[in-house]
């Protein structure tokens, strides 16, 4: 009486799910184009994409 024995239990662990996952701060007001307001895709110092307007640190 020699079985297979059940050696692969599956054991699916369930991730949390909700929490935001994102290295970015969570203040983008330093991005805000200061002319017209739109948000730029990357940190400043950058140029605007819409106005191509300058955006500082500050
Ligand atoms: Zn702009």
């Amino acid at each position: 009486m020699s079985g297979p024995e059940h050696g692969g239990e599956a054991t699916q662990e369930r991730r949390h799910v909700g929490e935001p996952v994102g290295g970015e701060p969570v203040c983008l007001m330093h991005r805000v184009c200061p002319e017209c307001g739109r948000l730029a895709d990357e940190d400043p110092p950058t140029r605007c994409p819409h106005c191509e307007a300058v955006i500082d640190e500050g």
